[in-house]
């Protein structure tokens, strides 16, 4: 392969001609934070492993769009007007349509925004889905919004990144801090402004207006099909295994009722306040009531010991399940990790650093580009159950999903086994070198 240092793939596209008087200082990038930076230090990794082209690995560094919006947004109080910061990232045109969730969240950043956008691509790659990567945020705390005030803040940020979405275009889904209802309403905004009915724009909506059966549930469903044939895989028995799960939200919540109906024993759960631990083996259902009552400090929670969410990912199980947020598993508790395999619901909960220290020490981690695919991937059928006006039981729809993720995880894995690389490279391998095909089909314009 060629000397990355004299293609300009390590110059973060900031290629200059060379007569060019070379600049004292290089203005960093806009989108250049910490966890860009984690996302494109793993394609660098794939990209080295894969041989990949430097043509394409130097354009996949960089989102193809990255839309910055500012608005301003009036509390119920009526005085209150602030000016809230908004953004919508598309990663890579070349697949089909671009897809990707909505978060809000009050740190959140073009950067953060892109890394996701980026993992989008290579997850639609990985499930062969025909779409390429997005990714949006609102830069506010939602958990401070009244629903007067979170549908307000959802129509204005629909209608100020209107002219970049739509059912062709880019097609919005629920993530950290929004659901069903932040999907209606971005659908019905954006439905007024075309002036007919666009349920094509958005998934993750609900069953009323043309959502799918599954939905919610898809993700937490795909990181326990990930889970199940990783056990399978390496001679456990899922059932017989102690869960950990950090985060109670649509992914985690999930993942933990579907491992203790299944059979497992969830031992360990967290919201953001804290989490319950129980080594005989919580109850979810009492678990999610008490959470309903008392909010998302799971420290008060009666029948378990109180733990933080640090504390959590240090318990003693089988399988940890990261389902909140990224940066949880660094270089400072890789090495205290007490558990027997990781399967990543969250989005880039684990540092390039953690990982070397987790692969160093046996512990297989089932990579959130492959393992909370299953989000994605119900996304993409309620699209086409959309398309076609034809709607699925939830039976198909589960049927369907198991199917598609366990043929992912097996094609990932093999390839691990034949490359000799864990599973998160391999999962890039997959996904990025599908990019790479189409992209050299499509050409380059003009
Ligand atoms: P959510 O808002 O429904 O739930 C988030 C959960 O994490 C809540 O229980 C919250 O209390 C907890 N949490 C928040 N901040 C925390 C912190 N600092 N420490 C510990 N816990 C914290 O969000 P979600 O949709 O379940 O998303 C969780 C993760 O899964 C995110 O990384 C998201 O990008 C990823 N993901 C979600 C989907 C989806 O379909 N919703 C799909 C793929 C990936």
């Amino acid at each position: 392969m060629q000397d990355p240092t004299t293609t300009g793939i390590h110059n973060h596209g900031n290629m200059k001609h060379p007569e060019a008087p070379a600049a004292p200082i290089q203005a960093p990038l806009e989108w250049d934070t910490p966890m860009y930076r984690l996302a494109v230090d793993q394609l660098d990794q794939a990209a080295e492993q894969m041989n990949l082209d430097p043509n394409i690995w130097e354009r996949l560094r960089t989102p193809q769009r990255a839309h910055v919006v500012s608005f301003p947004f009036r509390r119920d109080d009526y005085h209150t007007v602030e000016t809230v910061f908004a953004y919508r990232v598309q990663h890579m045109l070349t697949m089909g349509p671009t897809k990707g969730g909505i978060r809000y969240d009050e740190d959140v950043n073009l950067g953060e925004v892109t890394a996701l956008a980026m993992w989008m691509s290579w997850k639609c790659a990985i499930m062969n889905l025909p779409f390429g990567g997005a990714k949006g945020g609102v830069r506010i705390d939602p958990h401070t919004l009244s629903s007067d005030e979170l549908q307000r803040l959802t129509r204005r940020y629909t209608s100020e990144i209107i002219e970049v979405i739509g059912p062709d275009r880019d097609i919005p889904a629920p993530d950290l801090g929004t659901d069903e209802r932040v999907m209606a309403w971005m659908m019905d905004t954006y439905s007024q402004q075309k002036g007919y009915a666009v349920p094509g724009v958005v998934t993750g909506k609900p069953i009323e207006i043309g959502g799918s059966y599954g939905r919610r549930e898809a993700t937490g469903r795909g990181v326990i099909s990930c889970a199940n044939e990783a056990c399978r895989d390496l001679g456990r028995s899922f059932a017989d295994s102690s869960v950990v799960v950090q985060g109670f939200g649509a992914v985690g919540s999930v993942a933990a009722r579907l491992a203790s109906n299944l059979g497992a024993r969830v031992v360990a759960v967290s919201a953001v306040g804290g989490g319950a631990y129980n080594p005989n083996g919580l109850d979810i259902d009492a678990v999610e009531a008490w959470v309903k009552q008392n909010g998302e400090d799971l420290r008060g929670y009666p029948d378990g010991d109180a733990v933080t969410n640090q504390e959590l990912l240090e318990l003693p199980c089988d399988i940890l399940i990261p389902a909140a947020i990224q940066n949880q598993i660094t270089e400072k508790n890789a090495a205290a990790l007490r558990c027997k395999m990781m399967v990543e619901g969250a989005n880039g909960p684990t540092t390039l650093e953690a990982d070397a220290i987790l692969a160093d020490r046996n512990i297989p981690v089932v990579p959130d580009i492959l393992a909370n695919a299953g989000g994605v991937t119900v996304s993409y059928f309620e699209w086409v159950q959309g398309v076609q006006q034809f709607f699925w039981s939830e039976e198909e729809v589960n049927r369907r999903l198991i199917d598609l993720m366990q043929s992912a995880y097996r094609s990932v894995d093999q390839v691990a086994k034949e490359k000799k690389v864990t599973l998160r490279t391999a999962a890039l391998m997959r996904g990025i070198g599908r990019i790479k095909q189409a992209k050299h089909v499509r050409g380059v314009f003009p």
